[in-house]
């Protein structure tokens, strides 16, 4: 077999796409073989789309109209994925191609006329009374298919309020995005960042990402203490204006929580998902009693660090320098091996999207910057990355690839309609793929620095994924019980309950900042979207417990894990994310499962401190 020129860019350096091998590079002619295809698949959707209100008015008729109404819908949405992605991906290639540009706008002005033609369905099938279309499903196996899309549907609508309601519901919209487009602005449009000089005598302006750089990577505290504190206290003096714009996060979601008849703002966050209140109630419960391990890194944190006082600034800084690279062709090698626990055919799936070019991996000139991986339906998936051999680079590979294959599994498995997933299980394949990579690494490490390095990794993507998340979590909902108990919500009272969830998560590990009370004016998501970051943990929550079972030393009970964790990827969105994930094997609403995470933290840190004391 000849080798292979293996093409690794030198760092600093953008080459242009051509540059690039084509084994590097992203194949798309399983979309469509070429742009005459792209423009054939582009006029059948078009078509599709103009045939498609014709339904109208049937759907009531009988079984049959219904179902051939479905499948309409459905072969419009599996012609949507084609189109859209050939152009899209062709354009995240090179930004800079303004006619793939103009292509990718044509598909999405074609996408809002195909809303609009279908806009009228949903409540055509809710006008019909549910138990006409149960009977319809017993007797019409082909429409029985649609059960779960259908009943889903009439349990959305349940909170649904009657035409001169959603009327109302309807002009007040218009002020739902008032309270973080004025956040918006304040933070970013209107924003003057502050500037520090190091004590390199550097001056730096402290945007957001060069305030993280500094946290992550200066070694001098003082520096560090210097970014935090003033990048604070910008924070601090508009603590009123921030406060009040919260409030108004917080009452518009009480508003809409009352006016469509939940309990409670929780309640209205988790019907659509048909997720119990009692499954973030429980998190946020065992979280808080599982700080132990968290605490325990801290304290070896401070220690290695050799620090007299240790605060909010000083816990992302690296534990050791290591500039190991991870070149390209070594880590696929590595993740094929990684997914081993998986089985044969998974492993066999993963070699497949290393060997049939379904990833972009390098940057090249033009090229659109992060990772994702795209869901293709009808071809395969295929994932961007813009890899430079760091190790966040190595994992956000392993990351990439679990989602990559738990759509194929699901496009494999699923119908259309069930093809696509929830966020609430999204993240449970990626974190456990990278969880598997994380065991490979471990034992294949060259040095002990790598180890200590790999560890360090592991246990702050704990910290900063579930820790943090849950602590948002807790946040979120202490503020909005505010408003539904008709208490005042004032600056004071946030930078109480932050402070209150600092003392209750850190203890005194970490000395107390008298700016850290004001954080929750910088995170973005509270005033975007609110009750979402949860979701983050539990999914890390799945995983956690989901690896209990993977790592067994009991074959049996190892194989079952596996099986029923492959099932989970096949299932893709047939069922509630409850109902998936119980049969899984996991029970988010148990104690058992939430600590999972803090069991493994705790093993994490065993090791790092072992490593240190060597
Ligand atoms: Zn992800």
């Amino acid at each position: 077999m000849p080798t292979l020129d293996t093409f690794r860019p030198e760092p600093g350096t953008l080459p242009t796409r051509d540059e690039v091998p084509a084994r590097y590079k992203w194949d798309l002619t399983s979309i469509c073989t070429s742009w005459d295809a792209w423009q054939g698949s582009y006029k059948q959707l078009d078509a599709a789309i103009a045939a498609f209100p014709a339904f109208q008015g049937t759907l009531a008729k009988g079984s049959g109209q219904l179902l051939a109404a479905f499948k309409a819908m459905d072969e419009m949405g599996a012609l949507s994925y084609r189109v859209w992605y050939y152009a899209s991906l062709h354009y995240d290639q090179d930004q800079r191609n303004n006619e793939i540009n103009a292509r990718r706008q044509q598909v999405q002005i074609l996408f809002a006329r195909q809303a609009q033609a279908s806009s009228w369905f949903n409540p055509e099938v809710l006008a019909i009374p549910i138990e006409t279309i149960r009977g319809w499903m017993d007797a019409n196996t082909d429409l029985a298919l649609y059960r779960f899309a259908i009943e889903s549907l009439f349990h959305e609508q349940e909170h649904v309020l009657d035409e001169q309601g959603e009327r109302l519901m309807s002009f007040a919209g218009r002020f739902n995005s008032v309270p973080y487009d004025s956040y918006s602005a304040l933070t970013t449009a209107d924003v003057k960042f502050p500037s520090i000089t190091l004590g390199s005598g550097t001056k730096v302006t402290l945007t957001y990402g060069q305030y993280r750089a500094v946290l992550e990577t200066n070694r001098n505290q003082e520096d560090r203490a210097n970014a935090y504190r003033i990048f604070h206290q910008t924070f601090a003096d508009n603590q009123n204006t921030y406060a009040a714009l919260y409030n108004g996060v917080l009452q518009r979601d009480w508003f809409h929580a009352r006016a469509r008849g939940y309990t409670t703002t929780l309640d209205a966050a988790l019907h659509g998902n048909n997720i119990p209140t009692s499954v973030v109630e429980n998190l946020i419960a065992v979280t808080k009693q599982g700080v132990e391990p968290l605490r325990r890194y801290h304290r070896l944190r401070r220690r290695v660090l050799g620090l007299s006082s240790y605060r909010l600034f000083d816990v992302f800084v690296p534990l050791v320098e290591h500039g190991a690279r991870y070149p390209y062709d070594e880590v696929g090698a590595w993740i094929v091996d990684s997914v081993a626990p998986l089985g044969k055919p998974y492993q066999q799936n993963v070699k497949s999207a290393f060997d049939g070019q379904w990833i972009d991996v390098f940057e090249n000139s033009g090229k659109r910057s992060g990772a994702y991986s795209a869901p293709v339906y009808g071809a395969h998936p295929y994932m961007l990355l813009n890899y430079n051999e760091t190790l966040d680079a190595v994992f956000t590979l392993a990351h990439e690839m679990g989602h990559s294959m738990h759509t194929l599994l699901s496009h494999q498995t699923q119908p259309f309609v069930y093809a696509g997933y929830t966020i609430f299980v999204a993240e449970v394949p990626s974190t456990l793929n990278e969880a598997l990579f994380l065991d490979l690494m471990l034992d294949r490490a060259r040095s002990r620095e790598e180890r200590i390095v790999l560890l360090q990794h592991a246990i702050d993507s704990i910290a900063s994924t579930f820790y943090t998340q849950v602590m948002f979590a807790d946040y979120e909902l202490q503020a909005h019980r505010l408003v539904e108990h008709d208490q005042p919500v004032t600056a004071d009272v946030l930078n109480a309950i932050y402070s209150s969830l600092l003392e209750a998560y850190y203890g005194d590990v970490i000395d107390r900042e008298e700016l850290s009370q004001f954080t929750w004016a910088r995170i973005p998501h509270f005033f975007s979207t609110p009750y979402y970051v949860y979701q983050y943990a539990t999914c890390f929550a799945s995983t956690a417990r989901l690896m209990q079972g993977i790592r067994s030393t009991d074959a049996g009970a190892r194989q079952d894990a596996v099986n029923r964790y492959l099932n989970l990827l096949k299932a893709g969105g047939s069922d509630y994310p409850m109902n998936l994930l119980a049969r899984a094997g996991v029970d988010l609403s148990q104690p058992e499962t939430v600590s999972a995470v803090s069991a493994g933290l705790n093993g994490l840190v065993a090791r790092l401190e072992a490593e240190l004391t060597m």
